[in-house]
């Protein structure tokens, strides 16, 4: 008996632009869910960065300096003002 997964398979992958796309400030690593089945040419990354597909360098987890949009941390930590929050 063979079962079909109807579901398609999100593969999590990290990727940044291809050396020579981009300054090497904007060519941070990305964390992308691609729908393997999908073949579209333009990939999102979770902080809403949307990159060609054949312009990216598909990188090991760990590899690269990460955005900090995709792994949630941008806005964390929201400056605190010890001098506001005593009153003054
Ligand atoms: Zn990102």
């Amino acid at each position: 008996m063979i079962i079909q997964d109807s579901m398609t398979a999100n593969v999590l992958m990290t990727g940044r632009l291809a050396p020579g796309r981009a300054g090497e400030s904007r060519r941070v690593a990305h964390v992308f869910e691609v729908d393997a089945a999908s073949s579209s040419a333009e990939v999102l990354a979770r902080c809403g960065e949307s990159l060609p597909r054949t312009h990216i360098e598909w990188l090991a987890p760990g590899v690269g300096m990460p955005c900090e949009s995709c792994l949630g941390l941008a806005g964390a930590d929201l400056p605190r003002s010890p001098l506001s929050e005593l009153g003054v």
